[in-house]
């Protein structure tokens, strides 16, 4: 229970850096100095107005100073970080890979938030969280094998998506993704959460015809990660 406890305030606290580099790094500013300041006032954060959650919830949503809305993304991403650290912990326990499978969570719930709102991801993250895929087990031959037949697997993929649309279709950062979905899940369960993210972005897409696609990718790349056996159970009933 203490063990839980504490990898939910170390999430808490490494969601608020995730709050920063979300905001930062399109921007291309530094995520270490200078210290947070508001967008609207340019009001420096104090200490006990930037604790994760509760400052959000103690001032009500504002700014002490101006009183501009604090977007909800900022205790949301928090709580979220919270949350994949607690999984990731059920799923692996603590060891050497938990450290790069939080890390690379961490990273691609930056790379989702970031799609969110710009339609496209910075390549600093990106292939950084490529990199840090190669370490989640220490397979590592293994790992850079099947992240490259799935980068592969989605390179092609996107060739022949816009030969038939006539245009440029899914972003290279999709590409990335793939081969991210490769090294952390193995090439049968890559495809198994590829179909996944189609069905979670179908109602999505039906809605909004340019819709960000890396969060549909990593969901159902943590979903399919979390409950891995239960999936492969599925795939072997159907294929027998
Ligand atoms: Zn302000």
């Amino acid at each position: 229970m203490f063990e839980i406890v504490f990898i939910s305030l170390f999430g808490l606290v490494f969601g608020s850096f995730l709050n920063v580099v979300i905001y930062r790094v399109p921007l291309e500013q530094s995520v270490v100095t200078p210290r947070s300041s508001c967008p609207n006032c340019g009001n420096l954060i104090k200490w006990y107005q930037n604790i994760p959650i509760v400052s959000y919830i103690a001032l009500k949503g504002k700014c002490a100073n101006c009183g501009i809305k604090i977007p909800i993304q900022y205790p949301l991403v928090e709580f979220m970080t919270a949350m994949l650290f607690v999984a990731i912990y059920f799923k692996n326990g603590i060891d050497l890979n938990y450290i790069f499978l939080v890390l690379l969570f961490s990273l691609l719930l930056a790379l989702s938030m970031i799609d969110l709102k710009y339609l496209a991801v910075p390549d600093s993250i990106n292939l950084l969280a490529f990199l840090v895929s190669i370490f989640v087990t220490q397979n590592y031959l293994e790992n850079i094998t099947n992240a490259l037949i799935m980068a592969g697997f989605f390179t092609m993929l996107r060739f022949y998506v816009s030969f038939a649309l006539k245009k440029e279709a899914m972003g290279e950062g999709d590409i990335t993704i793939g081969g991210i979905m490769g090294a952390v899940l193995g090439v049968e369960l890559s495809f198994a959460a590829l179909f996944i993210s189609a069905l979670i972005a179908l109602p999505f897409s039906v809605i909004n015809k340019q819709i960000p696609y890396i969060p549909f990718l990593t969901s159902a790349l943590l979903i399919t990660y979390l409950f891995d056996e239960t999936i492969l159970n599925i795939i072997n009933k159907i294929y027998g």
